[in-house]
């Protein structure tokens, strides 16, 4: 058998031969842009989109959440109501990330969450956030959803971070109920209380005295993340941080 970095190189050696005639054969377009793939085997965006990422305009709180105007924290940290001991994004939940999160989630580009795990890695606060965690313990998906797609899009990238920069990955530290009620329908108390209720943590000595840090692929109103920190916390968790690669501001 080929030891394996002679089957690397003749990996790289093969892509880098067929790469070319494949653009030419099967012409694919930028799902972001809409200018044709010069590689399409390391799409699915065009280069100048990849190097066109949105990231925040401004500079944020320690818990993660960018501040619209200058001040020294936000009003959950101030007011002590904060779940997050630190946190951070990649960017704003638009433009060329929105478009690579959505060929990860809804078109199975799996290997779109390596390239997005060494991009929020290349982000020092993101980095040592990382480093620092005993545990990453992706958000999980709702049962239903996960049969649905095949794979939660969050632990693809608590696994790929993991890999790159040292802490553990729990799979399955948390888990999603399913008989919580649809969403749609319900009054905003209503969502809060039902959100609450659908995590649990499956054994607390998963996460007992560990510096969590939680993971998700986009963090909307933060209803999910609290939830999923407050069990976390109820648990024994030091400490419990929160890092996406989006967040909608
Ligand atoms: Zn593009
Ligand atoms: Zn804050």
């Amino acid at each position: 058998m080929l030891p394996a970095v002679y089957l690397a190189a003749a990996t790289a050696t093969a892509r880098r031969l067929v790469e070319p005639v494949l653009a030419v054969v099967f012409p694919s377009q930028c799902p972001a842009c809409g200018r044709l793939l010069a590689h399409p085997g390391r799409g699915p965006l065009c280069d100048p989109c990849w190097d066109a990422l949105p990231r925040h305009r401004a500079a944020a709180c320690r818990c993660g959440l960018p501040l619209l105007r200058p001040q020294a924290a936000c009003g959950r940290c101030r007011r002590g109501r904060q779940p997050f001991a630190a946190g951070a994004s990649l960017g704003p939940y638009e433009g060329p990330l929105r478009v690579a999160i959505h060929e990860l989630k809804y078109r199975g580009r799996r290997r779109v969450a390596a390239r997005l795990a060494q991009l929020l890695l290349e982000d020092a606060s993101a980095r040592t956030l990382v480093a620092t965690s005993d545990l990453l313990v992706p958000v999980p998906l709702h049962p239903r959803r996960l049969r649905e797609r095949g794979f939660n899009q969050a632990a693809l990238l608590a696994r790929e971070l993991a890999r790159r920069a040292g802490p553990r990955v729990c799979d399955d530290a948390l888990v999603r109920r399913c008989d919580t009620a649809p969403q749609a329908g319900l009054s905003a108390a209503a969502r809060r209380r039902n959100v609450r209720e659908a995590f649990a943590v499956r054994r607390r000595a998963l996460v007992d005295g560990r510096v969590v840090t939680l993971v998700d692929d986009v963090m909307t109103t933060g209803a999910t993340a609290f939830a999923c920190a407050r069990v976390l916390r109820e648990a024994g968790a030091t400490e419990v941080r929160m890092l996406s690669l989006a967040r909608v501001v």
